[in-house]
């Protein structure tokens, strides 16, 4: 176990390396591509409910825009550094490339445990990241959204904030928004329904049945509860294992998903559903499944656990599950795996549809919304499949050199390098 194999940022350039390597890419390309752009780390001044002011902090990493204007979540969570974000600013770069939409890839965070923050010091905190990142962000310059542990309710104070600095509308600014706020239907369950749509087809040219097939699902937030219960609806599988950061619960004959849901909702863990024995979040990942969802955080699937997977296909809902060792034993191994930036690009694609609506200020029902995704989805996911198939190397080199290639193309044609 080495601290480099779990640094994202380290991952995340090993991760390009190989790509730029294969597509044999000159020096400056390189070095342009495998850092940001830009970078904001900022402190975020907070008042707290007992009178007492705490300082957060926080960052922005705007990757590069040679694509379009960036784009990326914001995740609030205690373990944020500036090396996830920027990781997670790289992942966007190849995300919004691999499924064609024209934005570039951004991040942002702040470093604080929201579960210990009142609703007002969320509210504060949010209003307080605006004023600080306010000045680079719009609907043709960066566009943040929702990620681990940040909710609509937060992008709604977030656009709150903008527009009360800028005296006038722009819903654009940020997506995740709710609904009446200009957010589009169908951004919820988002990012799950396109992992749904990539594991069919990844299942179609590789002649798997998921009908009857199992499902275990690590990680039972926005990513994990959607994708427990669209793998029942919409691919047939039986969910057998999920879990949280608390622990997790297993049955072979299946669990309801829907009632899971529920359960999660009310009592705020997985653990103790009616019918279930628990599971370590170690042992659901070995669990023989047909399909392994990951989706926690970064690091779940690595060097010493790879050899004891066991599922056919992964999807990697979550960013940054998989450490490039452990790609590399998958692939020997024939588990096949939807590389992050491609399984769980349905969340960026429905907020760009979300900015798209709010631009022309109206709207589509949701069937429209699920075609649409439906149909980025499955091209993104055909184009990688026959590139891997046509360079044979792993699903997640084959994902990096569509993406790469397109990022190239335009700092190219913008004569950058
Ligand atoms: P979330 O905050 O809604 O949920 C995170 C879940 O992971 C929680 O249930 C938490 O208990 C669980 N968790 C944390 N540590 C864990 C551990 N060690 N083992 C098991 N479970 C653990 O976040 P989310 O939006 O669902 O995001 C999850 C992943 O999906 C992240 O990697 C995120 O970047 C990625 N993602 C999310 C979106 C989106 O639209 N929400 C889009 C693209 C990618």
């Amino acid at each position: 176990m080495t601290t480099t194999e779990y640094n994202p940022f380290t991952v995340a350039q090993e991760q390009f390396d190989e790509a730029a390597e294969m597509l044999g890419l000159d020096e400056a390309t390189r070095e342009l591509l495998r850092w940001p752009m830009r970078e904001f780390v900022v402190s975020l001044p907070v008042r707290m409910d007992d009178g007492s002011f705490k300082v957060f902090r926080g960052y922005r990493v705007q990757y590069n825009n040679s694509r379009g204007p960036t784009k990326g979540g914001l995740r609030w969570h205690p373990d944020e550094t500036i090396d996830t974000v920027r990781a997670l600013a790289a992942w966007m770069t190849w995300k919004t490339a691999v499924v064609d939409i024209p934005l570039g890839g951004a991040k942002g965070g702040v470093t604080c445990n929201p579960k210990e923050l009142s609703r007002g010091e969320q509210e504060r905190l949010a209003r307080g990241y605006i004023r600080q990142v306010g000045a680079i962000l719009g609907v043709t310059r960066d566009v943040p959204a929702p990620d681990v542990y940040t909710t609509p309710q937060i992008m709604a104070w977030m656009m709150d904030e903008f527009e009360t600095i800028e005296k006038e509308a722009h819903p654009g600014v940020i997506t995740g928004k709710p609904i009446p706020l200009g957010g589009s239907q169908g951004r919820g369950d988002a990012t799950a329904r396109g992992g749904m749509y990539v594991t069919r087809e990844a299942a179609k040219r590789l002649e798997i049945d998921l009908n009857g097939g199992t499902a275990a699902v690590q990680g039972f937030g926005n990513a994990g509860q959607f994708g427990a219960t669209l793998a029942e609806e919409l691919l047939g599988l039986k969910v057998i294992a999920a879990s949280d950061s608390r622990g997790g619960v297993q049955n072979p004959d299946g669990m309801d998903a829907k009632a899971l849901v529920e359960h999660k909702l009310t009592t705020g863990r997985v653990e103790g559903f009616p019918g279930s024995k628990p599971i370590t979040n170690e042992e659901l990942l070995e669990l023989d499944c047909t399909v392994l969802f990951p989706a926690a955080l970064e690091n779940a699937i690595t060097a010493q656990n790879a050899p004891n997977i066991k599922a056919r296909i992964i999807c990697e809902l979550a960013n940054g599950p998989t450490t490039p060792k452990a790609d590399k034993l998958l692939h020997e191994q024939g588990n096949f795996v939807i590389p992050d930036f491609l399984a769980n690009a349905g969340g960026v694609t429905v907020s760009y549809f979300e900015q798209v609506q709010n631009t022309y200020n109206y709207y589509w029902p949701v069937e429209q919304v699920h075609e649409r995704l439906d149909e980025k989805m499955t091209k993104a996911f055909h184009d990688v499949y026959d590139m891997y198939v046509r360079e044979k190397v792993h699903p997640r080199l084959a994902a990096y050199i569509v993406a790469v290639s397109r990022v190239v193309e335009a700092v190219k044609l913008r004569g950058w390098v």
